[in-house]
């Protein structure tokens, strides 16, 4: 089919969630999910090609990110961690695009430092009371469920929190100017009751499936951006060879060649690191420190690379609707979203033995 032609237009809040509905029926959220739990059954190259593709045919950072938010952040962690009942209750909606998810970690205080959150979770006889405030939460305004982290018992765990249950407030809150088809907002938990059957995980797991979820999001976010990076390089191919400066063509200038070439080598590291992701996931082994490593690289490449095109534009790449520009603010958002550039470094840092991450053993 043509995707492209039949991905309905951005626009409002319905038309992201149309656009995200229509990824789920195209079987987007089936890649890499087993086939007993209604997926392909098949691995992580495929759903890195799927991703790839999108991204080129689309050019659109926001759904790629409200994609990566409902995959990582509610499909893989009700998987992974998910009795077979709430697996059973959640899943099939969520994989098919009929209900859409996300998760809530970032709270006002407390963005990289997630020892800071305050949320909290309180067991009554009936279940759970939440209260608190979860800020720049990717699909918001737009989902059914989010996973959402709270202390139970000061305890980092994490919760099932719908729409509609009462107490809970999914508020629209675009305040973010990159990726700005994806839906962000904040949450209000006042007083929020929840059955029992709505923790997800252990008490106290939050701490590791927030990491898991992140490694994840950080290792495979980027398929669908380097889709985006391919248009963005082919766009500024074109355009060096048709534009003349005194005579010739754009291209034939070595300081926009160069700037083009680097693209290249920039775009091809990405698409490396990501296949690099993949054939870790696929022989079942770890990805913290290859998936920090992509994020930096890939999320650093795409601002590069996004500046370049904008400059090799001239002030065409300044005008208010060109995408070049667009994609400059959604690749500054790529730097902050599943953990910044400062905080994968540290992350990599504690990994090889040292950095501020890194605690010397006692014993
Ligand atoms: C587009 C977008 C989508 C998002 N979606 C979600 C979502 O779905 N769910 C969710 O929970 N959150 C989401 N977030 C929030 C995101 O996770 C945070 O923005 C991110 O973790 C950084 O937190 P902060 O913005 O509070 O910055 P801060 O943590 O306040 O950091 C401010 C600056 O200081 C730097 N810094 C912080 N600590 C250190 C350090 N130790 N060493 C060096 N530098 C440091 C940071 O890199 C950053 O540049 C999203 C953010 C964006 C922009």
């Amino acid at each position: 089919m043509n995707f492209a032609t039949q991905l309905p237009k951005s626009g409002n809040r319905l038309a992201s969630k149309s656009r995200l509905q229509f990824c789920g029926q195209q079987g987007l959220f089936k890649q890499a999910v087993p086939k007993e739990l209604g997926g392909l059954g098949n691995g992580f190259q495929e759903l890195v090609e799927a991703h790839l593709k999108l991204g080129k045919v689309c050019q659109d950072t926001g759904l790629i990110l409200s994609i990566n938010a409902h995959i990582w952040g509610s499909i893989f962690p009700l998987m992974l961690y998910g009795t077979e009942k709430q697996k059973n209750t959640w899943l099939p909606a969520l994989i098919s695009g009929e209900m859409i998810g996300g998760h809530a970690i970032t709270e006002p205080q407390a963005g990289s430092d997630i020892s800071l959150l305050q949320a909290t979770a309180t067991v009554t006889e009936e279940g759970f009371v939440l209260n608190g405030h979860k800020r720049f939460i990717t699909n918001t305004p737009i989902a059914d469920v989010l996973v959402i982290y709270a202390q139970l018992d000061s305890k980092l765990s994490a919760f099932l929190v719908c729409s509609d249950d009462i107490g809970a407030d999914f508020k629209d809150s675009p305040e973010v100017v990159g990726c700005k088809t994806a839906t962000m907002g904040d949450v209000h938990l006042t007083n929020c009751h929840i059955p029992l059957n709505r923790q997800l995980g252990k008490t106290g797991a939050g701490n590791m499936m927030i990491q898991n979820a992140l490694e994840l999001e950080r290792a495979f976010i980027f398929a669908g951006i380097i889709g985006i990076m391919q248009w963005q390089l082919a766009e500024v191919i074109q355009y060096s060879r048709q534009r003349m400066i005194q005579g010739e063509h754009l291209g034939a200038n070595q300081a926009i060649s160069h700037k083009i070439a680097d693209m290249k080598c920039r775009l091809d590291t990405c698409l490396l690191w990501v296949n690099e992701c993949v054939r870790l996931k696929d022989a079942e082994k770890r990805i913290s420190l290859a998936s920090a490593q992509t994020k930096l690289i890939a999320s650093e490449a795409f601002l590069q690379s996004s500046l370049d095109a904008v400059h090799i534009l001239g002030a065409k790449g300044l005008m208010q609707e060109n995408k070049m520009l667009e994609l400059v603010q959604d690749a500054m958002a790529s730097r902050l979203f599943s953990g910044s550039s400062e905080m994968q470094k540290n992350i990599i840092a504690a990994l090889i033995g040292t950095g501020t991450g890194f605690k010397t053993r006692k014993n």
